[in-house]
């Protein structure tokens, strides 16, 4: 069955209360599937939610690492060979930092993206990684524009747009809704299934199943540090906190 995931209907969601279905163990260890979770699964370029679980009989475990896997998301941690009931109810929750630090990356990952298209308009992204110094986007394309001042344009329309802020919405729409905004999808995208999209101010919506703030405003010290071209690429690195 999969697994109910409320964090793209309510990322202000930082606790739930959720059944569990399964207990596996694995050669990477053992894994809790619950009917529903807001723990966001690595993946999509964003690092898992960390947190902790507990039930009524005062059991608490830490999640370390969420994966997604066939529509399930798999819960690791360091559980104690006490097996829990199945169907028994759990209390899930987040680490409220870790979620913040990856919605800003992954926000800023989306505000790099567009402002990098708008100054090269050849560029067509293609990939984003949003990890704590770790993160980029990369491009298909390469520009003439010299880079040092590439970077510095680059930067002063970051400014501008965070000093301004822009709303940061999600919403479901079907491809052909999609299309019919985008005129370029890069991406190959399930044609029979609604899509989660999210759009930063007036700009056209990007499908994301990602967390991310609700403003712009709160990016302040996102930078573009790093521009490298190699093989039809470019390669845009940024940081933030
Ligand atoms: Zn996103």
């Amino acid at each position: 069955m999969p697994t109910k995931l409320r964090y793209l209907d309510d990322v202000q969601l930082h606790q739930i209360k959720a059944k569990l279905l399964r207990v596996e163990s694995t050669d990477q260890g053992q894994f809790y599937v619950f009917d529903r979770t807001i723990f966001y699964p690595q993946g999509g370029g964003q690092r898992c939610d960390i947190g902790t679980i507990s039930n009524n009989e005062g059991q608490i475990f830490d999640i370390t690492y969420t994966g997604f896997h066939d529509g399930e998301v798999h819960h690791f941690g360091n559980f104690d060979q006490h097996l829990p009931e199945p169907e028994s109810e759990w209390k899930l929750k987040i680490d409220p930092e870790t979620r913040l630090l990856n919605s800003k990356g992954h926000t800023a990952g989306h505000l790099v993206h567009l402002v990098m298209e708008e100054l090269e308009t050849n560029l067509r992204a293609t990939k984003g990684h949003h990890f704590p110094k770790d993160a980029y986007i990369r491009f298909e394309g390469i520009t003439d524009t010299d880079r040092v001042e590439l970077i510095e344009k680059a930067n002063e329309n970051l400014k501008k747009y965070i000093s301004g802020g822009m709303p940061v919405t999600s919403r479901i729409l079907t491809l052909d809704q999609l299309k019919s905004k985008v005129p370029n999808i890069p991406f190959d995208l399930p044609e029979d299934k609604p899509l989660r999209t999210i759009t930063i101010g007036d700009y056209p919506p990007v499908p994301c199943g990602g967390t991310h703030i609700d403003d712009i405003s709160q990016l302040k010290t996102t930078t573009i540090t790093k521009i490298k071209q190699k093989k039809g690429n470019t390669v845009v690195a940024y940081t933030f906190s």
